[in-house]
């Protein structure tokens, strides 16, 4: 492996993040001063705190998106490869979704019923085919879907441990929030106010190391591994040969149940990778994308799993036990989501997504090829990242010794100045139904000139 980051003069590098910020500065006037306001009123200026993570120093504000489309307050218009970091998969306000809203929230009327309307069935029954697990619950996000569905099997196997891969990300969900430093599981770094040392409740290993998983799993006492089937959160590392049929049988053996977290690996196809390369979890949860931008998140399960948790005397799933919330499954989550995937995530569209994701990875390994660069670019059906080494990394802990803060500000800044938004977290891009070829072709060149500055040339 070779660090491809190392070949670059960081004086160059930080001279040319600088003119970047002064460019950023010049063509984001309005943004700044509403950033500015904000702060009077918002926690960090901003209504939820990463929208702070932006390498300008403020975010862009939007005055409209459509499909992959942004435009801002000064009038600058992107290419949106970042799309709501998989929130807008299926592009901005696509016409079915917007239709399904405004029906049920204006002419039907009704979104917070705490009763249901026949669309949630619709959405269980729609995921039960695609996904291969017959019946489902729904939450407002992804993180609700894994907390609900860690509980479910603490409850389900009375084990106390959940098992995840150093470098994960699961959401704001207190057990994942853990890496290995030095062989040794720590809360991870940052983390705000963890309620325990997540080792009391978590066993991590590293992806792609089966040895470790069945050490780990040994000690009887892990009731689940949440796992995303390749990792999508510090790059994409993705499973090595093999990897998935001994991570299901070993979980097997151990009385471990597997669940399978599709929330971005949705990209692999309308099924998830769960559909796309046969894997047979347990649960399988997800988010982000299933409503077409309006929140919601879900858990599946097969049906013998779920004769299981309704066979419980000493759970209670209908109160206060810890599963569920007022506005979980509401009408206007699901109206949405039905529409989304009836038609707009639909299988049509993700073979032509994942067409333009070739040829954005072509394009990327192009200019990296003829710049000299030591990087590589991995593909998750619609989704790619390029990433600061050679070959891609096969572990969290690689993929996190490869990541380079500054370079990727300087990535992002220079995109973004050139109007296309990758997401603020390392170096990801989607593709969604609207994106067209002059959308990829334009990253291309965007990314072929920022690599022509950093290497002088
Ligand atoms: N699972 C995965 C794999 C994720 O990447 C994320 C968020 N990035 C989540 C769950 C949580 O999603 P949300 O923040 O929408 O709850």
């Amino acid at each position: 492996m070779h660090a491809g980051a190392d070949q670059l003069d960081r004086e160059r590098l930080a001279r040319l993040l600088d003119s970047e910020r002064t460019r950023f500065a010049e063509l984001h006037p309005a943004s700044r001063r509403m950033f500015e306001q904000a702060q009077a009123s918002l926690l960090a200026g901003v209504p939820m705190s990463w929208m702070s993570k932006w390498a300008g120093g403020h975010p862009v504000y939007v005055d409209a998106a459509r499909g992959a489309t942004i435009t801002d307050v000064d009038g600058n218009s992107y290419v949106d490869l970042c799309l709501g970091d998989t929130g807008a998969m299926a592009g901005h306000s696509p016409d079915p979704t917007v239709a399904a809203v405004q029906e049920r929230l204006g002419e039907r009327g009704g979104a917070a019923l705490m009763l249901p309307t026949s669309d949630a069935a619709a959405v269980g029954a729609e995921l039960g085919r695609r996904f291969g697990l017959a019946l489902w619950s729904f939450t407002l996000s992804a993180t609700d879907a894994n907390r609900f569905a860690i509980r479910l099997c603490r409850q389900l196997t009375g084990r106390s441990k959940i098992l995840v891969f150093n470098w994960c990300y699961h959401g704001s969900v207190d057990e994942t929030l853990i890496t290995l430093e030095g062989g040794r599981p720590r809360a991870r770094e940052g983390n705000v106010g963890p309620p325990v040392d997540p080792a009391v409740t978590t066993r991590v290993c590293e992806f792609n190391d089966v040895e470790a998983l069945e050490r780990e799993l040994a000690q009887g006492d892990v009731a689940c591994v949440l796992a995303e089937p390749a990792l999508t959160n510090i790059g994409i590392v993705l499973p090595e040969e093999g990897f998935h049929e001994r991570l299901r049988s070993a979980t097997r053996d151990a009385g471990t149940l597997l669940i399978i977290d599709e929330t971005h690996t949705i990209s692999a196809g309308p099924g998830g990778c769960t559909a796309a390369w046969g894997l047979d979890p347990d649960m399988v949860t997800l988010g982000k994308w299933l409503g077409g931008g309006v929140p919601v998140g879900g858990y599946g399960v097969g049906a013998e799993l779920a004769e299981r948790i309704e066979a419980d005397p000493n759970a209670d799933y209908v109160d206060t036990g810890g599963v569920g919330g007022t506005l979980a499954g509401n009408a206007l989550s699901l109206a949405a989501s039905r529409a989304t995937l009836d038609e707009v995530l639909t299988a049509e569209e993700f073979a032509g997504m994942t067409r333009l994701c070739d040829r954005f990875v072509a394009g990327c390994e192009a200019a990296i090829a003829e710049h000299g660069l030591g990087w590589s670019v991995a593909q998750l059906g619609a989704r790619a990242e390029y990433v600061f080494t050679s070959p891609e990394p096969r572990t969290g802990a690689d993929s996190a010794a490869a990541s380079d803060p500054r370079l990727e500000d300087y990535l992002h800044l220079r995109l973004l100045n050139e109007g296309v938004l990758l997401t603020p977290f390392h170096n990801m891009a989607l593709i969604c139904p609207a994106t067209t070829e002059a959308d990829v072709d334009r990253h291309t060149a965007a990314f072929g000139s920022a690599l022509a500055e950093l290497v002088g040339r």
